[in-house]
Formats: C-alpha cells, sequence, structure tokens
C-alpha cells in the first residue's frame, strides 16, 4: 500500500502503550468517531485503552504504525451500545465516509480480527493456539499445526469482442446492474485457468489472451480478485442459470448500470472504456 501514514508490523510495546490507533469490530460494524460539527467524515477512536471510552475489547491483535502510534484490530463484546460520540458502521457504509487510507487499513484490520477470532482452538488436535510473535501465525501448543490468516483467491475477468463486452447479472445484484464473470480459484488451477474455466462455465464462451489487469483485496471476509482482460474466441453465449440470472454483450454506448466506484469490477470497465475498441 502506497504510504506515508501507515506502516505495517507485528511490533508489540512492552512498556505500558501510548496512544493507540483502533480498528475495533463490533460483529462486522467498525466502532469510529463521529463527524465533529460541518464534517462528513469519520476518524477512528484513539485511546490507550478503549474501556476509557465505555467499550470492552474481547481480543486485539498489532496492526502496525499509523501517523507514529500504535495500531491495533480488535473485537469488542457485543451488546454494547456505541459510546456517545461514536458509532457502529459497516466497511460497506464507511467507502467515501473515511479517509480512503484508513479504509484500506479497515480492510486489513477486519481480516486480521476474523482469523483471530476463528483461530483460538487447534482443528488437528484441540489444544489452545498461541500467536506467533515474529509472523502472523497461530501455532498450536500441542502438536506446532500452523495457522495463517486465509486468503481466498478468486479471478473476474472482462471479455471484449470488438466494441462489446460480456456482462452477468446475478439475482442479488441491485435492478438493471450487470458484473463481470467471476469466480473463485479451485484447487490445482492457474489464475488463467480459472478465467477460461468460468467464463465457459457460466456463458459457454471461449477466451484468448488473457492478461492481468490488476487486484484488489475484499475483505467480505476474505478474498482477493484478481482481475483480467480477455478477447472471445468463440462459442455461442449461454447463461448458466445456476449461477446467474442472465448474461449478455452490451455495446460499449449502450452499457447497464455499473458495478460501484468501489470495485475492480468497475476499474475493469473503465480501463477498456478508456481504450480505443480493437
Ligand atoms: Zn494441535
Amino acid at each position: 500500500m502506497p504510504s506515508s501514514r501507515f506502516r505495517a508490523g507485528l511490533g508489540r510495546p512492552s512498556a505500558a502503550p501510548a496512544e493507540i490507533a483502533w480498528f475495533a469490530f463490533h460483529g462486522d460494524d467498525l466502532l469510529v468517531r463521529a463527524p465533529g460539527d460541518g464534517g462528513d467524515r469519520f476518524d477512528l477512536p484513539i485511546a490507550a485503552d478503549l474501556a476509557d471510552l465505555g467499550v470492552s475489547v474481547t481480543r486485539a491483535q498489532p496492526l502496525g504504525e499509523l501517523d507514529g502510534r500504535a495500531c491495533r484490530s480488535a473485537e469488542l463484546a457485543q451488546g454494547a451500545p456505541a459510546p456517545a460520540g461514536y458509532a457502529y458502521v459497516s466497511l460497506r457504509r464507511l467507502h467515501g465516509r473515511i479517509d480512503p487510507e484508513l479504509f484500506e487499513i479497515a480492510g486489513t484490520a477486519y481480516q486480521v480480527q476474523h482469523w483471530d477470532k476463528a483461530h483460538q482452538y487447534c482443528a488437528a488436535c484441540g489444544a489452545a493456539l498461541e500467536t506467533g510473535q515474529d509472523e502472523r501465525v497461530k501455532r498450536c501448543v500441542r502438536c506446532a499445526s500452523n495457522y495463517f490468516p486465509r486468503i481466498t483467491p478468486a479471478t473476474i475477468v472482462l471479455v471484449e469482442d470488438g466494441p462489446r463486452v460480456l456482462m452477468t447479472r446475478q439475482a442479488r445484484f441491485p435492478a438493471g446492474m450487470y458484473g463481470l464473470v467471476a469466480g473463485f480459484v479451485e484447487p490445482g488451477e492457474t489464475l488463467e485457468t480459472c478465467v477460461a474455466r468460468e467464463v465457459h462455465e457460466e456463458t459457454g464462451v471461449d477466451v484468448a489472451d488473457i492478461v492481468y489487469f490488476g487486484s484488489q483485496p475484499w475483505p467480505f471476509p476474505h478474498q482477493i480478485m484478481v482481475g483480467f482482460t480477455a478477447r472471445y474466441a468463440g462459442g455461442e453465449l449461454r447463461v448458466d442459470t445456476r449461477e446467474l440470472e442472465d448474461a449478455r454483450w452490451f455495446h460499449r454506448d449502450a452499457l447497464p448500470l455499473l458495478p460501484p466506484p468501489l470495485s475492480i469490477a468497475r476499474k475493469l470497465i473503465e480501463a477498456w472504456l478508456a481504450r480505443p475498441a480493437r
């Protein structure tokens, strides 16, 4: 992450901690300081101990340093209302309402606290796990099994055919919105094999010239979306209705409602629109 404010790390200060920047989650919602007079941006709670604000931390993990302060993820005890002047806000709702850099770190923090919460005991032998000091890992005190944070890769692809783009629609999408073919990587697959398989399974279309575009962590709860472009290489469009509500070719001059700017799908589409049809 290009940043002057944040430095990732696992440092655990031994002395009593000074002020800490907290990414503290109540369920899936982040504890944030409400905007002051005239402002519209949320900010982080800064405190040596969140108990000073009247909420209690169930468990916490170091994230690094933010603006020279220690920075931690935390899980809050359930049920306590947000302190006066603060609110619990979901990550999706926070987008655009908090500094973009803090939003990115919040995604990391969410994944770390999710991993911390889900890995208290060894899946192999049931003994307690302890947190590694030098790397992000939990180790079984009895059988030495390791548990790293789980990151699940998925591919997403923009398939073009001259001035047309292949777009798909899932039933849960907002009315009128279409996205791009996406799917999880299976064991043994390369990312490119996954792209070709997903496109063929979902739409019956074959693709060629699969080219990496970029990637995006997607902390809902622990994916990384790996984006590609590809060219139509044959096949009749037929929709796999078990996965999709619809799939269509759209002309670049007549696109449907697009995915939100937050998404890599939108960035793929905008990058395609920005270059001439080929
Ligand atoms: Zn074990």
